[in-house]
């Protein structure tokens, strides 16, 4: 399986490009952010449970979205590969995946990381409010939140898979279709 973790802080990118890797090489794209999204649309317990932490800009748990990992993997074990998009989020989540991954005789191949300054994140992320109406894209203290949390909890993951020597920093200033093409140039060396 080519499991590929597409990584960056919020507003780098990562659904735009996903769709379009997915299409390139027939993978199956995994946006946790978008399960739990279902989930509260769907009014579930999870999804109440953890629409409290998003509409915050704060990280939902980690037991929560391990779950929600394993069980999508279990429903697609003859995935060609999965693009793993905003997950894993924490150093916590990155090992207990890796020992999930285990069981299904799978490893991450490798992780895209999508480099955007900041200005720019915010400059995106209250676009984007305006055309989806996500409650955590509205307002920039949530989104100044939300990078703050990208920065102390989960870009230390770059390290974690940079020891594994999976890391692949990509600029993601540019075109969608310029930074389309610096992807799938390292995803084709995979
Ligand atoms: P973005 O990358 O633009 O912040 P996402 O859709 O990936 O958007 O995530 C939206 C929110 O969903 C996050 O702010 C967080 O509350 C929650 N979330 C998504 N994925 C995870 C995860 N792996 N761990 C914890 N919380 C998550």
């Amino acid at each position: 399986m080519l499991n590929l973790v597409l990584f960056g802080p919020p507003g780098a990118g990562k659904g735009t490009q996903a769709e379009l890797l997915i299409e390139r090489f027939g993978l199956l794209h995994l946006s946790t952010g978008d399960l739990l999204r279902s989930e509260i649309a769907a009014g579930t317990e999870l999804g109440v449970q953890a629409k409290k932490f998003m509409d915050k800009g704060e990280l939902v748990s980690d037991d929560i979205v391990i779950e929600m990992i394993k069980s999508k993997l279990d429903a697609n074990q003859d995935a060609k590969g999965i693009i793993f998009d905003g997950f894993p989020r924490t150093v916590a989540q990155a090992e207990a995946f890796d020992v999930v991954l285990v069981d299904y005789n799978a490893e991450v191949k490798g992780m895209l990381s999508l480099e955007v300054e900041k200005d720019e994140l915010v400059k995106r992320l209250l676009n984007r409010g305006k055309d989806s109406g996500r409650a955590d894209d509205q307002e920039q203290s949530i989104i100044e939140n939300r990078i703050k949390i990208y920065n102390e909890k989960t870009s230390p993951l770059k390290k974690y898979y940079n020891n594994q020597s999976k890391l692949h920093k990509v600029e993601g200033m540019g075109s969608v279709e310029e930074i389309a093409a610096r992807l799938v140039a390292v995803v084709e060396k995979l």
